[in-house]
Parts: C-alpha cells; sequence; structure tokens
C-alpha cells in the first residue's frame, strides 16, 4: 500500500515508510506475484519500474538498503563512455548517449551536463589527432541528443581555466560534455516511481531459497533481515538483479556451478575544493599503468578515482586498501602539483565492485561494460554487466524477455504491453517546466520556509516535485529547519521524510545515502551520529540495545573506508 490519506485533507499523498514495508511484506506472504526482482541496487529498480508499469503484479526485495551495493558506489557519471571507443564498442557507447538524453529528460533535477576537459601531455598515451577523431565520433554517435560540441582548447587558454593542472609538456585540450547524477537518488527515485505503479517493495528482505513447484521456479523463501523472519514469496518468474552477487544467488538458490562474473574493485577520495580548487571534470591516464581517471567537482568537493583492480573475496566486507589509495594519490600529486595530496587531506572514501561479463584472460579495465541476460532454470532469469546510465535500456530487455514467458508458460499478456519508461518521468522528475520550477522553489523556499539558499539548492536538485510533502515534514519536525551539521545543508525534517516516505530503518541509510554526511561531513559525522540515533530511535521505536547495534554498524562502515590510515 503506497497510497495512504494525507493528514491533512482528501488528496492521497505518496508514503513509503517502516509501516509500508511491513504492510508489503504481509502481502508478499499471502498473494502471488507475476514478477519477483531479487536486488534493489539500480538494475532491479528499473526491471520493478518497467514490468509495473506495464501491469504485471511485480515484487522486489532487497537484503539491504535500496542502492547499497555498487548503485551508491559508482563514480556518478551518466555518460556515452568515450573511452570505449578505443575498444571499438560503438554500439554499447551509442546505446548509453542515448540513455543519457533520456535520463536527463526522465530527471533533469538529477541529471545534469558537467563541462569535461581531457588534456593532452606530450608523450600522452592518447594523441591529439586520435582525441579529435574520438571526439567528432562521440559527437556523432550522440547525434541528436547532443549536450553540446566539443572544441580543442590551447595550452595556454587552458591554464587559464585550471591553473591547478600541470603544465609542463601541455600541448591542448578537448573540451566535451557528459552527465552526473547522484547514483543513489537514481535508485530512489526508480524505486519510488515502481512503488508509485503498485510495485510491492521491502528492503532487508534476503532471498534465501528457492521454491519449486511441480519441478518448476515458483517463487524465493526470503527472510526479514530486521525480524528474522522468514517470507515465501510466491511468483511465475524471477528476475534475478544482484550485480555483484548474482553468481552468489545462483550458487545459494540454484546450486549454479558455473561462473559468469568477473568482479573489479573500484575506490574513488573525496576533498575539499578549497584543497583542490578546480571547475572542470578533468579526465586522464593513470600514472602507474595508464587506465583512466578522473575528479569531477561536485558541490563544494572533489571526487577522485578510480581503481580497477580484480576482486577476490567476500562482496559483503568491501574495504579500501593502502595501495588503492597511494595509486590514486600517485597519479593526481602528478596531475596536479601545486596540491601535494596527503591521508590528511581525505574527508572519506568509497568504492564498488563492478559485476562485469566473465571473459577470460582479460586485464580489468580492457573487460566490456556490456550485459547479458539468461534464462536458467525454466522461469529464474539473471542480468549481469551493464552500467548505471543504461540500467533503463537493460531493464526494458529484461522485462521483454519476462513478458515472453509470462505469456508464453502462463497466458499472461502485460496490460501495456509496450515499454514507456523512456516517456513517463521519475518519480520527483513530473515538471511542467524544470528551470521554472527551479528558479521559483529555489527563492520560495528562502522567503516563505526561511531556508538558506544553499539547503534550498540541495532540495530541488535532490527531491524535485517532492517538495511540498518535504516542507510539510520540516513543519511537523522539532528544529525541522536546522542543519544537521553545521558543514552541509541538511536539516531534521529531512530524517523525517527519508523515513516516512524513502524507507530509511538504519542508521547508516540516513547518514551514508539519503544523506552524504558520510561521505562529505569532516569526521564523517562521528559528532553529530549520536544525536540522529536518538531521533530516528524514537520513531522506529529502537530499544537502548538497538542503538548500540545502530551506531556500532555505523562505526564499522566507517572503519572499511578508514583502516588504510596510520591512525583512523
Ligand atoms: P547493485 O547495485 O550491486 O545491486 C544489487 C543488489 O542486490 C544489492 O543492493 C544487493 O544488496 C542485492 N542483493 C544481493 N544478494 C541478494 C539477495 N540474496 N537477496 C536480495 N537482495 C540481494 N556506471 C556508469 O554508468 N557510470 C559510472 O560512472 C560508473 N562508475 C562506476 C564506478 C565504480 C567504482 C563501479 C564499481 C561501478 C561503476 N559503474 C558506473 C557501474 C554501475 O555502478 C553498476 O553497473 C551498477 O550500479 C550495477 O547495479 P546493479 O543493480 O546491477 O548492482
Amino acid at each position: 500500500m503506497n497510497r495512504e490519506k494525507s493528514s491533512g485533507g482528501s488528496e492521497p499523498a505518496f508514503v513509503f515508510s517502516p509501516e509500508t514495508r511491513q504492510h508489503n511484506i504481509d502481502r508478499m506472504n499471502k498473494e502471488t506475484f507475476d514478477v519477483l526482482v531479487i536486488g534493489g541496487g539500480i538494475t532491479g529498480a528499473g526491471i520493478a519500474r518497467d514490468a509495473s508499469m506495464r501491469g504485471f503484479k511485480t515484487a522486489l526485495i532487497e537484503k539491504g538498503d535500496f542502492g547499497a551495493g555498487t548503485s551508491s558506489r559508482s563514480s556518478k557519471l551518466v555518460h556515452g563512455g568515450f573511452r570505449y571507443l578505443k575498444q571499438l564498442q560503438f554500439r554499447m557507447v551509442r546505446e548509453a548517449l542515448v540513455e543519457r538524453k533520456i535520463l536527463m529528460d526522465l530527471a533533469p533535477h538529477m541529471v545534469y551536463p558537467i563541462e569535461c576537459l581531457l588534456p593532452i601531455y606530450r608523450g600522452s598515451i592518447a594523441k591529439a589527432s586520435q582525441v579529435h577523431i574520438g571526439m567528432r565520433l562521440y559527437d556523432i554517435l550522440a547525434s541528436g541528443r547532443n549536450i553540446g560540441r566539443y572544441r580543442m582548447v590551447s595550452a595556454e587558454e587552458l591554464t587559464k581555466m585550471e591553473p591547478q593542472y600541470r603544465h609542463e609538456g601541455l600541448r591542448k585540450a578537448a573540451e566535451y560534455y557528459d552527465c552526473w547524477a547522484d547514483d543513489f537518488r537514481l535508485v530512489m527515485a526508480t524505486i519510488q516511481s515502481a512503488a508509485q505503479n503498485g510495485a510491492n517493495i521491502a528492503n532487508y528482505m534476503k532471498a534465501i531459497d528457492i521454491i519449486e513447484e511441480k519441478g518448476r521456479v515458483a517463487g524465493v523463501l526470503a527472510v526479514d533481515q530486521l525480524t528474522g523472519g522468514e517470507v515465501p514469496v510466491r511468483s511465475r518468474v524471477v528476475a534475478n538483479a544482484t550485480g555483484p552477487w548474482s553468481d552468489d544467488v545462483r550458487r545459494q538458490l540454484l546450486d549454479a556451478k558455473d561462473q559468469k562474473l568477473r568482479l573489479t574493485k573500484g575506490v574513488h577520495l573525496i576533498v575539499s575544493t578549497e584543497v583542490l580548487p578546480i571547475q572542470h571534470a578533468f579526465m586522464q591516464f593513470a600514472v602507474k599503468d595508464g587506465r583512466p581517471i578522473f575528479a569531477i567537482p561536485w558541490r563544494n568537493f572533489v571526487l577522485l578515482g578510480t581503481t580497477d583492480t580484480d576482486f577476490v573475496g567476500d562482496a559483503d566486507r568491501f574495504d579500501v586498501e593502502r595501495s588503492d589509495v597511494d595509486y590514486l594519490l600517485e597519479s593526481f600529486n602528478y596531475y596536479f602539483p601545486r596540491t601535494n595530496l596527503t591521508d590528511s587531506h581525505i574527508i572519506s572514501t568509497f568504492g564498488g565492485l563492478r559485476p562485469l561479463i566473465f571473459e577470460d584472460g582479460k586485464a580489468a579495465s580492457k573487460v566490456s561494460r556490456e550485459y547479458q541476460i539468461f534464462e536458467k532454470p525454466e522461469n529464474f532469469f539473471s542480468i549481469i554487466g551493464g552500467k548505471l546510465t543504461t540500467y533503463r535500456k537493460m531493464a526494458q530487455k529484461m522485462v521483454d524477455r519476462l513478458a515472453r514467458r509470462l505469456a508464453g508458460s502462463f497466458g499472461l499478456n502485460a496490460r501495456d504491453a509496450q515499454c514507456i519508461t523512456d516517456r513517463v518521468p521519475l518519480f520527483g522528475g513530473d515538471f511542467q517546466n524544470y528551470e521554472e520550477f527551479r528558479r521559483e522553489w529555489t527563492s520560495r523556499l528562502v522567503s516563505e520556509h526561511s531556508l538558506e539558499s544553499e539547503t534550498a539548492t540541495h532540495f530541488v536538485e535532490t527531491y524535485g516535485t517532492r517538495i511540498p510533502a518535504l516542507v510539510g515534514m520540516i513543519k511537523e519536525t522539532p528544529d525541522g529547519a536546522d542543519r544537521i551539521h553545521p558543514d552541509l545543508p541538511y536539516v531534521w525534517g529531512e530524517l523525517t521524510y527519508t523515513v516516512n516516505h524513502e524507507m530509511a530503518m538504519t542508521l547508516d541509510d540516513f547518514l551514508v545515502r539519503r544523506t552524504h554526511i558520510f561521505s562529505l561531513a569532516k569526521g564523517q559525522g562521528l559528532d553529530v551520529h549520536e544525536e540522529v540515533a536518538d531521533r530516528m530511535g524514537e520513531r522506529l521505536g529502537w530499544s537502548a540495545d538497538e542503538k548500540t547495534h545502530q551506531i556500532d554498524q555505523y562505526k564499522s562502515s566507517i572503519w572499511l573506508t578508514r583502516h588504510f590510515r596510520d591512525s583512523i
């Protein structure tokens, strides 16, 4: 039940709360679904949205929080992938460029263009002529969906534009455009869109076994990670969209023996723009091995990434190691010689595992970013590979396959056979005119609701047309318009909003993903986490022991990304 009466009147308001979660789990226990999606990352969210929009009775379970796997740990580029042109992957780049434009239209507040610079140095891996050809091709492949055409910039102009860049050996640079999006927010908006279309969704529900009837897959047994209760979830078809865990899930549920995945590890560092004052996204090649790296300004911060090394181990215990950090510091200190970056400048680190298709004998960074869908056994589908950027298209192809099976084996035809996910705005993205909305609300939030202008901008870019519901929550919350952390624009009203409208269930959910206090606050929020736990615990009924557990869990998340330092 995602639509309930709002407290103030007869308009139905969207609710996606802990109570919605319990209601959805009760339904899962009793009903049979057409489509069950395992995994609430961007891929699973996209499948649930598409399937529910076509009229299939859809459920989704996620073992942790939405997006807590790879989909909140990416480099956040919504891009064609200029570098894949070198590998002649034209079809994939074209598809990603088309999707880039679609996502800009579906959520213009969240997916926005960034200006990128690719400097060319004497002896550079990318020669000027190759960059010229590549950029032209990038524009052609985006044809009709370009953000802006590339241009070449002289060394002189570049050093004026970006004085921090290395000057020595600089010949020229290509200036071009791609897009950027807060990946977790994209997952959340997609999940909420699915819920709005009737999908029955719960986080903290882990698939642990398969249900078979008459020798056929008929659903999965799930365990509620918050209560320990087991719930059989029956469904005609199952879509395994568990990203880096998809081989593990097939092994655990189906006893599969084959390897379909190759996991590679990607780590990022976050520093302040006070330390590294750059205006454009900087694209380059690592000093050590020539693989692509970048520095992307994000509000008052810069994101530095990324590594790409094979990963073997427990995907649930992802951590950042000394060698990951040294690899990035070495390159960025070479390309930004005036900064002299050290551990002391790193506010936080984060990273994830790329769920790539297994291809024997290829270097990690050369493995294709294509995706594959396969059905094995009947009624159990898996999707592997892909990118954040192409998730909508991946979901469309998966739901096409599911729809064929549902029609063929169950005589069940979609109410709306046509996929319309490229036309219907994402949750919070339904603007008449985004620029007008932006102007109106950045001013109204300040003048009528006494919010700071930095908070107003953050609201528009994060919640879009959901702002009125958020304003309602701010009024209901004690000190609702006050900052949670002095350095960042988040306010206490967002805690109430994200619990009630975004199913935030744990301290990590709020501090790591709903806000980025974990990544962006100096000290990673260890000066405010107790008060957040107090307030969240009051709403969610945590005992003293549960509150301690939540705090320990948060400290453990910090430790995994900080233990590379000599002193934590
Ligand atoms: P995930 O997000 O990992 O979701 C899978 C989910 O399944 C998880 O939330 C997990 O908890 C859940 N799950 C696992 N087991 C179970 C179970 N038994 N029961 C229930 N749930 C379960 N792409 C881009 O387009 N642009 C980029 O800039 C970019 N940068 C990247 C940088 C890095 C470092 C990495 C690692 C990837 C990057 N990508 C990028 C790729 C992109 O992030 C991934 O392709 C995408 O996020 C994968 O999404 P997913 O939903 O398949 O997997």
